[in-house]
């Protein structure tokens, strides 16, 4: 990772800040954003100079293949504004790894890690104002990459845009979560996209979600396609099972996303000395375990909400409800990942990174 602005990037700044408009005590999860966005094409076989301009709409030709054979691939991230007015990134190389490997995956050219890191930090200098501080405050960054060449012919795209946008947050998610177990729909396939970042998966998720949101439930738990018998994710979060002082979590496969914050929970749950098993969770054995009392907590954990504790779920025609406990782990852990950061602790795992 590199620490100096060696990138020439384009800037044009724009002609007046929209900050004065935006209430930041209301903020609709990602839709304002802030004065700039950071573009670079693919074309010719490379990168071309990347550009940091006004924030603005794309033009792009109806033929354009992202449209058609959907190759697109994101990111989700979040900058921090701690005590003393610092701007923290947590553990972006994860981020700048995990877009390249869905990249791969989607028949997309790889991103610079330079151009990442530069357009990142100059991008984020630019509209510095826009990162709020206090806790739960955050600015959502959404780096994302599109085949943008006009043909309808079904092959990779030999053109694209990599862009960044960002949109102030405050906590994602609000009030209790209860989750269905999905015992019809999959979101990801052996063999297929799952553990890519790629838009296709999110837009897949919406229709057995709605379902699911018509029975009461906020979000889906994914279990495997082929048998719908392992716990696989929770909506988009990785999920742990608290049994008994046992966290369990499924292990990553081609079907799962690697997510930032699910290494982060393991490695804190970890060093505080928690019993962590990664391994295939069965649904029958979190049913047994939710019957015979061992069934502690189950939480969601992604960049957005960091953790998110689930208070009941649903699987088939039953319904079950977590125990009020105190000293949850999910708490726990959540405070350590917070207070790292929000640089209020001391970085002991190495995961801050300064703009
Ligand atoms: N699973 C899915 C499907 C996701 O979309 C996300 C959000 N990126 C996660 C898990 C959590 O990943 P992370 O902790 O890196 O945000």
């Amino acid at each position: 990772m590199k620490t100096e602005e060696v990138t020439p990037i384009k800037v044009e700044k724009t002609a007046g800040s929209r900050i004065g408009e935006v209430d930041f005590s209301k903020l609709t999860f990602g839709s304002v954003f802030t004065d700039h966005m950071f573009v670079c094409d693919f074309k010719d076989g490379k990168w071309q100079t990347p550009e940091i301009k006004p924030y603005q709409p794309l033009v792009l030709d109806p033929s354009a293949r992202v449209f058609h054979y959907g190759q697109a691939v994101f990111e989700g991230m979040k900058a921090y504004r701690d005590e003393q007015g610092q701007v923290w990134l947590f553990r972006p190389e994860e981020n700048f790894l995990r877009i390249n490997k869905s990249c791969e995956r989607m028949a997309m050219p790889a991103f610079p890690e330079d151009y990442f890191f530069d357009g990142l930090r100059t991008l984020l200098k630019l509209d510095e104002q826009w990162i709020r501080g206090g806790e739960g405050n955050s600015l959502y960054i959404r780096p994302f990459a599109i085949a943008t060449e006009p043909s309808v012919m079904a092959s990779p795209s030999s053109e694209y845009k990599f862009i960044i946008i960002c949109s102030p947050a405050q906590s994602y998610y609000g009030g209790e979560v209860r989750v269905k177990i999905a015992d019809h729909y999959s979101r990801a396939a052996s063999g297929g996209i799952g553990s890519a970042k790629a838009a296709a998966n999110y837009g897949a998720q919406f229709y057995p979600t709605s379902l699911a949101q018509q029975e009461g439930y906020q979000q889906v738990i994914w279990t495997d396609a082929n048998t719908h018998e392992y716990l696989e994710e929770a909506g988009t979060m990785n999920v742990f099972f608290r049994v008994g002082n046992t966290l369990l979590t499924a292990p990553t496969s081609d079907r799962i996303l690697d997510g930032v914050t699910r290494k982060s929970v393991i490695a804190v749950a970890q060093s505080r000395g928690i019993n962590v098993e990664v391994r295939p969770v069965k649904v029958s054995e979190i049913i047994a375990a939710a019957k015979d009392g061992s069934l502690k907590e189950i939480f969601g954990s992604g960049t957005a909400a960091v953790i998110n504790p689930i208070a009941g779920f649903g699987y088939k025609e039953e319904k079950f409800e977590l125990p009020q406990i105190d000293n949850s782990y999910a708490s726990l852990i959540k405070k350590v990942i917070i207070d790292i950061q929000y640089n209020r602790a001391e970085d002991l795992f190495g995961w801050r990174y300064k703009i």
